[in-house]
């Protein structure tokens, strides 16, 4: 089935998104705007994405378990799962290569952390933001071996991004799939492109007219997973 996705949004776990992007209002804003499949992304951290699947299956929109990593080149790299505990272990990791910079949220925002009903619990204390001590080729590792995927974040867009850092597509790494910054004109050869929101405030979540459109075998993370490792391949 052609689906209409948005898999790249930030909840108010990043400190850069708006404080009301909890991760219920992001699935039911989802469910308003006609997508079918969300993925709840924030950097280096999974603490939010049990309230983000427990919302999808509330709402009936398919939620794929996300984080938006930032590797030691300081390239943001999305990483996909299957299941929920699979983004938790990898969130786990991440935590542990992290450096303990405290966060100011009067800098840098609010990181604000909920319970799987949308909960206040409380605000992490480290900054997500700062890179984490793991490189590109360990982050497409980890994910692939936890039964994900790597996805590289907005390639042609400019900092933090891969194209940019690199100056190419590394060809020593497996990439099926690639995000483009859709602004900017690009094609990756051979890849499955893929484009997304970014969104950091409710408004700017994809309306499904405008979303990317994939073609899944069902509406399931399993199904999204299958087609974001196979990317333009046989395999
Ligand atoms: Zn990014
Ligand atoms: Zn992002």
């Amino acid at each position: 089935m052609k689906s209409p996705v948005d898999l790249h949004i930030h909840s108010c776990l990043s400190p850069c998104a708006d404080d009301d992007m909890t991760p219920w209002n992001i699935v039911g804003m989802a469910k308003l705007k006609g997508l079918a499949a969300v993925a709840v992304c924030d950097h280096n951290s999974a603490r939010n994405l049990p309230a983000a699947c427990k919302a999808g299956r509330e709402y009936g929109v398919c939620v794929l378990p996300g984080i938006e990593v930032t590797s030691r080149e300081d390239v943001h790299l999305l990483c996909y799962f299957e299941t929920l505990s699979q983004a938790m272990d990898m969130g786990m990791r991440i935590e542990r290569e992290q450096p303990h910079i405290k966060n100011k949220p009067e800098l840098f925002g609010h990181q604000i952390l909920v319970d799987e009903d949308d909960t206040f619990l409380g605000e992490a204390e480290h900054l997500l933001l700062a890179a984490c001590n793991l490189s590109i080729s360990d982050l497409a590792q980890a994910a692939w071996e936890l039964g994900g995927v790597m996805v590289p974040a907005h390639i042609n867009k400019g900092a933090n991004s891969l194209l940019p850092v690199l100056g190419m597509l590394p060809e020593n790494i497996a990439l099926p799939t690639v995000e483009i910054f859709r602004t900017v004109p690009h094609r990756a050869a051979g890849k499955l492109c893929l484009h997304a929101s970014d969104a950091h405030t409710l408004v700017d979540i994809r309306e499904a007219e405008d979303a990317c459109v994939l073609e899944l075998q069902e509406l399931t993370p399993a199904a999204l997973i299958q087609v974001l490792r196979k990317g333009k391949g046989e395999t």
